[in-house]
């Protein structure tokens, strides 16, 4: 199990005043122990697969090219460790589950995920994305509509309507056991936001309910594609996100 991170994500940019340093650097703190690589920039070509050059060009006239190129850098790091069959979680900001090919909004600016996945398309066949972030990740079902190879799977979002209001841990469990179980893939890919959090702006899931989450992503990827799984941090804004992150990591690795 590796950490992908680098003491550069905690930069300070123009962004959401929510979305703080803290929220890598308290679970960095809290991931000691745990053995850390450190990112580099994610390239203009991975980049490029997946954003139009004008949304590229947006994004570095708002300064902000070297914080999102980072943050999908290690994504892609994530993913590439994955597939060497070392499970990987990506403590990354800013998140990217919103930013779709030419447009972006929600704290996100370029497509973690989908760039990672982008970067390793040609190594594997099938993909499943799990996204545990409280909203729906737009952005990266609208990049891989027309892509069957990509299953998405959003679990209980809240801005899907009132389903959600009816979804206890229980259920929510169930939603991402069933996804393992009735989709097909070489490797599973979670966006991993904790905004679901009973503390946080969603008020359903438990610190140890991430690890169980982990842990079924665990088992279901090591019985049906060599273990090969990655996790990039998505949303999440309370405090206790360090002790979140980590419960995932516990079940996960
Ligand atoms: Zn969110």
């Amino acid at each position: 199990m590796k950490i992908v991170y680098t003491k550069r994500l905690e930069e300070r940019y123009n962004t959401n005043p929510v979305e703080i340093p803290d929220r890598v650097r308290l679970p960095a703190q809290e991931l000691r122990g745990y053995e850390f690589v450190e990112p580099g920039q994610a390239n203009i070509e991975d980049i490029s697969r997946v954003h139009e050059r004008k949304h590229i060009e947006r994004v570095r006239a708002r300064g902000l090219f070297g914080p999102a190129s980072l943050s999908a850098g290690g994504a892609v790091l994530a993913a590439e460790l994955a597939l060497e069959e070392e499970p990987a979680f990506a403590l990354i900001r800013p998140p990217g589950h919103h930013a779709s090919r030419d447009h972006s909004w929600g704290m996100c600016f370029f497509n973690n995920m989908a760039i990672a996945v982008g970067r390793i398309s040609n190594q594997v066949k099938k993909v499943l994305i799990i996204d545990i972030d409280l909203h729906f990740g737009d952005g990266t079902v609208n990049i891989f509509r027309w892509n069957e190879d990509v299953n998405i799977v959003n679990i209980g979002a809240i801005d899907m309507g009132f389903e959600y209001l009816k979804l206890d841990g229980e259920r929510y469990l169930a939603g991402v056991a069933a996804a393992l179980d009735r989709l097909q893939y070489d490797v599973v890919g979670v966006s991993a936001g904790f905004d679901t959090y009973v503390e946080d702006w969603g008020g359903l899931l438990y610190r140890e309910d991430y690890q169980k989450i982990g842990r079924l992503v665990k088992e279901g990827a090591e019985e049906r594609c060599e273990g090969r799984r990655f996790a990039v941090l998505e949303g999440g804004y309370h405090p206790d996100l360090r002790y979140c992150v980590k419960s995932f990591v516990r079940g996960f690795e």
